[in-house]
């Protein structure tokens, strides 16, 4: 499986949009890998994880062909992850799907989107759905998951499973597996709820790479009322899940969603992550496992 992280900041994105905080300015200064932008990844080329306000940053950025996609998993419906009114140009006049318009029969195949009904029942969704799915127009299926019940997209077995965060929208993470490797894709969301300790402590899935949540960063700061996590509790779950059997030294650990309020450049993060053997993920950054 292979993972490109396409966007890796938290809501605010890194330079935050209106600050002049000194991380901000120096994300400013120093480019490269200070600069994030909201959350999304691919997995291989045809899965995507979530759908923000960057996602057209990150077409430029990385000539993404989004055509591809077949696959759309939304985590939960705040619009640093799901930005809806988007979906609207995966149609004719806004996108072809061949360099020649006049031949192309303008037939997009079905983008199937999956994602809670918390998620769905948020308005900018329902929005979409009275605007362009009654009249057919948009070639996309939503279809509602719950946690800990299992579906099949493509060629992925893909499990929801509860996330500490965002209560209203019934926020989940995901276990993506393609038969010959699994991702557990941990953000965003606080030090896993009871309910998703208690499967993964019953099912016990291999996990080869794992992502997770880490708002705050280095320190304690940020942690977003316990609806995010940072290092100290990044390392809490990995002690959990390594002693559900769920995880081992194979295992590739990744933090992700990071925030100006962290106060960290890239370079510190990896610094002090590095001790305790976690990566740092970067926008543009891959990982095939
Ligand atoms: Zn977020
Ligand atoms: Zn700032
Ligand atoms: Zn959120």
């Amino acid at each position: 499986m292979k993972l490109t992280y396409l966007g890796t900041g938290a809501a605010e994105g890194i330079p935050a949009l209106f600050c002049n905080c000194f991380l901000c300015k120096k994300a400013k200064e120093l480019g490269g890998k200070n600069i994030r932008s909201r959350s999304q990844t691919l997995v291989n080329d045809d899965l995507l994880i979530d759908f923000g306000p960057d996602v057209f940053w990150h077409v430029c950025r990385y000539g993404l062909d989004l055509a591809k996609i077949r696959t759309l998993l939304i985590t939960h419906a705040h619009e640093d992850h799901y930005t809806p009114s988007e979906l609207c140009y995966r149609k004719k006049p806004f996108s072809y799907l061949s360099g020649d318009k006049e031949a192309d029969n303008y037939d997009f195949p079905t983008l199937d989107i999956y994602l809670s009904q918390g998620s769905f029942d948020y308005e900018g969704v329902r929005f979409l759905h009275r605007q362009e799915l009654a009249d057919g127009k948009a070639p996309m299926t939503y279809h509602i998951v719950r946690a800990f019940e299992p579906f099949q997209t493509g060629r992925y077995t893909v499990t929801p499973l509860t996330a500490n965060h965002a209560p209203g929208f019934e926020a989940l993470i995901y276990i993506i597996s393609d038969g010959l490797s699994s991702l557990l894709y941990g953000h965003d969301t606080g030090l896993f709820p009871e309910e998703t300790l208690d499967y993964l402590s019953r099912e016990k899935p291999h996990l080869d790479f794992v992502s997770l949540d880490c708002t705050g960063m280095a320190s304690g700061h940020n942690t977003g009322g316990g609806r995010h996590m940072n290092l100290e509790r990044n390392i809490k779950t990995r002690e959990a899940l390594d002693s559900f059997g769920c995880t081992d030294e194979t295992t590739v650990w990744c933090c992700n969603h990071f925030s100006h309020n962290g106060k960290s450049t890239h370079e510190e993060l990896v610094e002090i992550m590095a001790k305790e053997n976690f990566l740092v993920a970067y926008d543009g950054m891959t990982a095939e496992f």
